[in-house]
């Protein structure tokens, strides 16, 4: 069978190929520890489960409109009225199935053949996928490890092109937990003003956020970045929501509309449970969202400090996501591995630990831990990781 060019050229997510070998390895019986995760391992609060229970046992159980319920959209529309003063209408806000799709759905709305995407490295796996899958060209900037993995305004002035279309910036980002401060968002949201450019702005790790840091979106610092930012975010971070499937962008009523139709061809609606399940994530609040970022904080904080120890790693402290980012370069060469994808290879097979490595992110010499697991694991991870370096120096 003869595939289409557009599938050719895909390659698969390393995030879920990590998973799945470690789960693999699992179920052969070997002890593994899996930091690859993308998701929060604590369930679902039972405020929103109950929600969605109770609108199912109520009949609710049917197609809802594409782009969302509007009581759904009036609770994002309060949300961002609260944290951000951000005045958004009906119009303006379409939720789909997962920040995901939502994304997949926007480049789709924006992009023709040809056009580009500046998208800042180290990036989140599916950016540069979604944007080849609706025709468009990924020009990569490189955030630097000194600057916080962060890029300037001179870097995007030097990419853009007469073909540029559209910049993202995700902040606080996977996979570096790094975030941009007001100031730095409003440099580079004028140099993409200059050339008129659509920020697509992914928020969706921004409830996740330590030591006072304070997440900016980018919309929110003047009407006229507002009207050029697409803001993408969603209840799976922050609600340990993954599995119901909610995201949502908020934009012009022009892209928001076309990204809605889209939608009414592709998905119809997002699950109507889950919608009402996000409706009480939303519009209502048992303290539970907080404990969790405490939670990640506390972690973040003792799996730091042990990461820092171990020779030849150094790592960038994240201010917020639940990921670790770490430069891993100089403990791989000391091992005499090639390559830092060797080293995770030799780490799961021999210490049996799942990292990620950071080749999928766009940077070569990092891995990418997740501390959404429990302390006493990561803990044992990090002793294996210090182990693994140790014998093979
Ligand atoms: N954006 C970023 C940066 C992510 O890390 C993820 C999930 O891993 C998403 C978007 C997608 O989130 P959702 O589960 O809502 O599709």
């Amino acid at each position: 069978m003869q595939l289409s060019k557009r599938v050719s050229t895909l390659s698969p997510s390393p995030t879920l190929a990590i998973t799945a070998k470690a789960k693999a390895l699992k179920e052969e019986g070997h002890d593994i520890i899996g930091l690859g995760a993308g998701e929060p391992d604590f369930n679902t609060p039972d405020y929103i489960i109950d929600a969605a229970v109770a609108s199912m046992r109520d009949g609710l159980t049917k197609y809802t409109p594409s782009g969302g319920l509007p009581g759904l959209k009036d609770a994002i529309i309060a949300k961002f009225k609260e944290d951000q003063g951000l005045e958004y209408s009906r119009e303006e806000i379409m939720v789909g199935t997962g920040a995901k799709h939502v994304l997949y759905t926007l480049f789709q709305a924006l992009l023709d053949e040809g056009d580009e995407v500046i998208i800042p490295t180290p990036y989140w796996v599916s950016y540069p996928e979604q944007v080849k899958l609706a025709g468009g060209e990924p020009v990569y900037i490189n955030g630097l490890e000194e600057n916080d993995f962060k890029i300037t305004p001179d870097q995007l002035e030097k990419a853009v092109t007469s073909r540029t279309k559209a910049i993202i910036i995700n902040s606080p980002s996977n996979p570096t937990g790094s975030m941009y401060e007001k100031e730095e968002l409003k440099a580079i949201g004028e140099a993409a003003l200059k050339h008129n450019l659509v920020i697509v702005s992914d928020e969706i790790y921004e409830k996740l956020v330590y030591d006072g840091a304070q997440h900016y979106t980018i919309a929110e610092i003047s009407e006229d970045l507002k009207e050029n930012t697409v803001v993408i975010n969603g209840v799976s971070k922050s609600h340990s929501m993954t599995g119901w499937r909610i995201g949502y962008a908020a934009g012009s009523q022009k892209l928001i509309k076309s990204m809605t139709s889209l939608a009414s061809h592709s998905t119809s609606n997002p699950t109507t449970s889950s919608q009402y399940g996000a409706i009480a994530a939303y519009t209502e609040d048992d303290g539970s969202v907080e404990k969790m970022r405490e939670s990640f904080e506390e972690r973040l904080n003792r799996v730091y400090e042990k990461l820092i120890q171990i020779p030849g790693v150094a790592c960038v402290k994240p201010k917020g996501a639940f990921y670790l980012f770490p430069n891993v370069k100089e403990a791989a060469d000391r091992c005499g591995f090639n390559s830092v994808d060797d080293w995770v290879k030799a780490l799961l097979e021999e210490e049996k630990v799942a990292v990620v490595p950071g080749s999928g992110f766009g940077a070569p010499d990092n891995i990418r831990l997740s501390y959404a697991t429990s302390l006493d694991l990561l803990e044992k991870a990090l002793d294996r990781i210090a182990n693994f370096v140790k014998t093979h120096a």
